[in-house]
């Protein structure tokens, strides 16, 4: 760890590789004449919001994307300017201040939009609208059999003035799966829709669907803007796939510092539940991570960690703080002191395991390894 650096651990955040990420983006999806929307909701996958907004655009990304509508007014605050899409408000906008902070804000049924043309006549500013179909997901948008209602009722609060509509929007259910046939199905209903919203006479700036398992498999799904996450953070999204495959960098590696290191003898019990006893006379090590910092416990007994150079798994049960290690030899306590660093997870070319292998062992995806990493890990930037 960098001298000066927190004793117990880090997440350090290659900013580089996030700007190297959103260009490599924008280089493939320049021939669809498609931008780059950085999303950069959930803390920037937990690489933290402002100073991955600020990389991703200098970087190239035209416009910031949010879930949440706190998410945006926080990318304000911190003097981001040019566009931002907020999509998940929960009822009652908070619409006065995203107005006026010309936050595009998301239309995902027609109440909404009834809410969000109030709210513009009250700061007296049109609001920037999205509107967002359910081409297929289940989940938010406005399905086809209400798309016209909510694209006639757009139209007329546009001619009036009220609103300005920025976006015709929808999202994939099944993009990570190359081929499933809900992809074909969701783009012909999103070209209806967006053929209906023209009909209407809405002409939007941005016409977007595009994720980042959508923006690196299937240029038809490019249009006008791609809203990457994950790419920009350096993760495959696709099955079978590392980054490298895609020309992109891990960006944020997780290291901490050995806490105590100590000698145990053969079948000793280790952590709760002593799920874990050692096989032989050998060097425990502690690291001072756990699942409260957002490390899976159900890594337990199959986590990996880089010290020293050499692999490590994790010994016995992920506690809230901490986990051992068994060093798997009893002279180890003369090679790795209190203080050491260890490499939980990086981009992989020093030997450590990469966010990928952490969601292999413990059954989940690489976009909730990182963002789950918490608060009580600083974010160091690098
Ligand atoms: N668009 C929407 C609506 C999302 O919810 C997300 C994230 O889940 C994204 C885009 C970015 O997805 P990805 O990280 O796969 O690029």
């Amino acid at each position: 760890l960098p001298p000066g650096a927190p004793l117990r651990a880090e997440a350090r955040i290659d900013l580089d590789a996030i700007r190297a990420n959103t260009r490599r983006v924008g280089q493939i999806v320049a021939e669809s004449g498609a931008g780059v929307m950085a999303v950069v909701k959930a803390d920037a996958y937990g690489h933290g919001a402002v100073p991955c907004a600020r990389a991703a655009k200098q970087a190239g990304a035209a416009w910031l994307g949010t879930a949440l509508p706190e998410e945006a007014l926080e990318l304000r605050a911190a003097g981001l300017t040019g566009p931002i899409l907020a999509w998940l408000h929960p009822a009652g906008g908070p619409w006065d201040e995203l107005i006026a902070r010309e936050i595009d804000v998301t239309a995902y049924a027609p109440w909404v939009l009834d809410e969000i043309t109030a709210a513009s006549l009250r700061v007296g500013v049109p609001a920037r609208v999205q509107l967002k179909a359910d081409t297929g997901l289940g989940r938010g948008g406005t399905q086809p059999h209400d798309w016209l209602e909510l694209v006639e009722l757009a139209a007329k609060a546009e001619a009036a003035g009220q609103v300005r509509i920025t976006g015709v929007w929808s999202h994939f259910a099944c993009a990570d799966e190359p081929g499933h046939p809900s992809i074909r199905s969701q783009l012909d209903v999103f070209h209806r829709a967006l053929a209906v919203a023209d009909h209407a006479g809405l002409h939007p700036e941005v016409r977007h669907i595009a994720n980042s398992p959508a923006l690196l498999s299937l240029p038809e799904a490019h249009f006008d803007l791609v809203r990457a996450g994950l790419a920009l953070y350096g993760l495959s999204p696709l099955p079978d796939t590392t980054s490298a495959d895609f020309g992109l960098r891990p960006a944020m590696t997780l290291a901490a510092r050995v806490a105590l290191v100590k000698n145990a003898p053969a079948n000793h019990g280790v952590s709760y539940g002593h799920i874990y006893h050692t096989a032989r006379a050998t060097t425990l090590a502690l690291v001072p991570l756990g699942y409260a910092d957002g490390l899976p416990r159900n890594s337990s007994n199959v986590g990996e960690v880089l010290i020293g150079g050499r692999r490590h798994r994790v010994a016995g049960r992920m506690a809230m703080d901490q986990f051992v290690v068994d060093l798997d030899d009893p002279a180890a306590i003369a090679d790795v002191r209190v203080g050491d660093e260890v490499v939980v997870f990086g981009p992989g070319d020093r030997g450590e395991p990469t966010a990928e292998d952490w969601a292999r062992a413990t059954g989940t995806l690489n976009y909730e390894i990182v963002t789950r990493i918490g608060p009580r890990v600083p974010r160091v930037y690098v």
